[in-house]
């Protein structure tokens, strides 16, 4: 990586050929470990993870957050959840301030994809005004269905918000050169996906919360918590698959993991 990749804003990125990835942290949860890792004993502090993709013909997120009313009234938000979650989220460390870092406004995003709709995940569609949000349709559609929402703690007011919806069925090829490509990881909510990209260094799999944490990809051991497990566990199968084959899993809210991720402005290499 050179100086001028950390600094270069976006202007000047733009219209270079090939793919780049982004890490921010867009705030942390603190909680009882057995929601990440049903056989554990403790407290875990986890971030939220969002990573930015900027790919020639455009700029796509892969999740966005929370929402920005969190940093002052977590409970007004959240309600009942926030009784599970401590949360950590500043001024400046939602979606909007993190772009910021790369100099693109947050109207210039074309696509949001959204791994599935918890709050963490789509919190921040609200300040993506102008992107395309990219789900598989049985997420879309539990989104909708009054008693999947209540099961599985969907909150309308993060993703019902007048966005271009794509809905997907399983595979999909992002920018429609293999560059970029979603995928279903069912379980953890009714139509969860995971996206696998090409890096210069070789794939990355961006989980997602169908596998929260290294341990859970080791052990299967499930969170306390889960819309269908016979799923989740094929689905954290596939991923065993495709570290087997060469792939760099990143995690949905590993923080050993995460300390080693490097940081927006800077690329992931
Ligand atoms: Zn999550």
């Amino acid at each position: 990586m050179t100086q001028s990749d950390t600094v270069m804003p976006a202007r000047a990125r733009e219209g270079r050929s090939g793919l780049r990835l982004y890490a921010m942290t867009c705030g942390w949860l603190s909680c009882d470990i057995s929601l990440m890792l049903g056989q554990a004993t403790g407290h875990i502090k986890i971030p939220v993870p969002v990573y930015l993709i900027e790919h020639p013909k455009g700029y796509a997120l892969f999740d966005t957050g929370i929402h920005p009313d969190c940093q002052h009234d977590p409970h007004g938000r959240l309600g009942w959840i926030a009784d599970l979650f401590d949360v950590h989220f500043r001024p400046g460390e939602d979606i909007v301030g993190r772009l910021a870092a790369l100099e693109i406004d947050p109207g210039r995003i074309d696509y949001v994809v959204s791994s599935h709709l918890h709050f963490d995940h789509v919190g921040g569609n609200a300040l993506l005004p102008n992107a395309r949000v990219v789900i598989q349709a049985r997420e879309w559609d539990a989104g909708r269905v009054p008693e999947l929402m209540q099961a599985n703690a969907y909150d309308p007011r993060d993703y019902d918000l007048g966005h271009s919806i794509m809905q997907i069925d399983g595979d999909h090829d992002l920018f429609g050169d293999g560059s970029v490509v979603l995928f279903a990881t069912y379980g953890h909510t009714p139509g969860h996906q995971s996206l696998r990209l090409k890096l210069a260094s070789g794939e990355v799999v961006l989980a997602g919360d169908s596998c929260y944490l290294r341990q859970t990809l080791e052990d299967l051991d499930l969170p306390k918590h889960a819309h269908d497990r016979a799923q989740m566990i094929e689905s954290l199968q596939m991923l065993r698959r495709l570290r087997a084959a060469g792939a760099r899993i990143f995690y949905g809210h590993d923080p050993e993991f995460w300390s080693d991720v490097p940081q927006a402005p800077l690329p992931i290499t």
